[in-house]
């Protein structure tokens, strides 16, 4: 789809005296190009690259965009120019010159407080190594300890992340970190590699995704290039790999993660998983396999609290040169409930419109940023939706669920669906109990709090559900 987006084709739908509409309307254009980026490019190099970047002007004929650093600039020029060129002349026609610019030396443009705002953004612990060294290990140099927040939602995976890296290969061998989407695994993984790396420039890392790990060897496979695979993977001190549930189903990878695992392991050297939920719960993933996750550490973290969620924010907007009101930090902390991806790109947002429009980062324009997201309905779940959700994961008919076949194989699932239905929906209990076949509000509560109990301390459970209510909600 092509917009006129020209001034002159802008010129009789908006008065073009009315720059500020015009400004607006060719800051679409950034967000609209990073859409079609988003289908082109694959979601690590979106997060890393990407999404960073912040539109700080249109104009009819250029269009400046600031990226967090100077490596930046040169990494987007040599991998993603092209491509950004080539959509911006597809949305307006004529294209826009395109110009880059670190955040560092914008400082001095954002609007707000600058008096205590940093020089120089550490993010780094010990002896740094540089962007490029760090980037050459495919490690996002943003991604370190140092500018990971610590509460009491990650404290334990992020101790034992601190701990691989100071003892690779000791007790916690694999570490299997696990946690929803957006709460940060990507960043202690690197963490880990980043850190042992400035500890010792000689160590093998080597970072990738499950999905990459796929592409390999189907690639390996194609051109006869196996022992070469083998080889790289089998000689590394640390590898790191993320989002191992994108394995599933594809047996011939497993089959070759499998011995990449052994030979790494019995040669005592660390293995790093993550995945988006508890090792035991990924389906069409082998037995073997999945035991194998649970041989080190399992840890897990959860959506940070608040007040963490305000330190992260001020944190990446110290990383940005960018001071950020305490009553605004709260207001996009409590907005973003579900991701702290969310909560990054709420910041980045603001910052963009305040730059854009030339004012300050207040509540206000806090509240007009999200006013469109204020305004949605959330999505409402029937109970008929959680109970095929949750008759499909537990592997028995919805027929049976509304039943009163009092088996556990029934019971169980039906406890959980009565949970959920309690969590997602706005129904009473007689209301659900009619939902479920006719049942007695009593029992209805009953199961709500056996499993509100179990989850608790039920850690699979938990994931379970979890990962049930992710589904549920699309
Ligand atoms: P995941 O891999 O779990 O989907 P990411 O590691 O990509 O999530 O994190 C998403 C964004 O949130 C990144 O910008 C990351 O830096 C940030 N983030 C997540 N957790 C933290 C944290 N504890 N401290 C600072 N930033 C965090
Ligand atoms: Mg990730």
């Amino acid at each position: 789809m092509k917009l006129p987006l020209s001034r002159a084709s802008l010129s009789h739908v908006y008065p073009v005296r009315n720059t500020y509409v015009l400004c607006l309307l060719m800051s679409n254009i950034w967000s609209q190009c990073l859409q079609l980026l988003h289908t082109r490019v694959n979601d690590h190099s979106v997060a890393t690259w990407l999404d960073p970047i912040i539109c700080e002007s249109v104009t009819h004929d250029r269009i400046v965009l600031s990226v967090p650093n100077n490596f930046f600039i040169g990494w987007i020029q040599d991998n993603y120019l092209d491509m950004i060129k080539e959509i911006i002349t597809d949305l307006t026609s004529t294209g826009l010159q395109i110009d880059f610019r670190s955040r560092n030396e914008l400082s001095a443009d954002v609007p707000g407080d600058k008096s205590s705002r940093p020089s120089e953004v550490s993010h780094r612990s010990g002896s740094a190594i540089s962007d490029s060294f760090a980037l050459k290990h495919r490690l996002n140099p943003l991604y370190t300890f140092e500018s990971f927040v610590v509460g009491k939602c990650n404290d334990f995976s992020h101790a034992a992340a601190v701990a691989v890296s100071e003892k690779l290969a000791g007790s916690y061998n694999p570490l299997f970190i696990y946690a929803d989407v957006g709460l940060g695994k990507t960043h202690l993984m690197s963490s880990i590699g980043y850190a042992v790396l400035s500890k010792d420039k000689t160590k093998k890392v080597y970072f990738t995704t499950s999905e990459e790990f796929t592409n390999e060897t189907i690639n390996a496979i194609q051109h006869d290039k196996m022992a070469y695979f083998r080889n790289k993977y089998r000689h590394v001190d640390l590898l790191l790999i993320d989002d191992i549930q994108f394995l599933a189903r594809k047996e011939r990878t497993q089959e070759e993660f499998f011995h990449t695992f052994n030979s790494l392991y019995e040669n005592r050297k660390q293995i790093v998983i993550t995945c988006d939920r508890f090792h035991n719960e990924i389906s069409g993933i082998e037995e073997r396999l999945k035991s194998r996750f649970g041989w080190g550490l399992v840890a897990d973290m959860t959506m940070p609290e608040l007040e963490t969620r305000v330190a992260i924010l001020k944190r990446k907007a110290y990383e940005d040169s960018v001071t950020i009101p305490d009553d605004v930090a709260f207001f996009l902390a409590e907005q973003a409930d579900s991701n702290i991806r969310e909560l990054v790109g709420s910041l980045i947002r603001l910052v963009a419109m305040s730059t854009l429009q030339g004012m300050p980062m207040t509540l206000e324009l806090a509240e007009k940023c999200f006013k469109e997201k204020l305004n949605r309905p959330p999505k409402t779940v029937t109970v008929d939706e959680i109970i095929s959700h949750v008759s499909k994961t537990f592997d028995v008919k919805v027929a049976d669920i509304k039943s009163r076949k009092k088996h556990k194989l029934y019971s169980r699932p039906r406890q959980v669906a009565m949970y959920l239905a309690r969590d997602l929906t706005e129904l009473s209990y007689p209301e659900i109990g009619q939902a479920f076949g006719g049942k007695d509000h009593s029992t209805v509560i009953y199961a709500t709090r056996k499993i509100e109990k179990e989850l608790e301390k039920n850690r699979p459970l938990k994931s379970q559900v979890e990962g049930l209510k992710k589904d549920i909600k699309g």
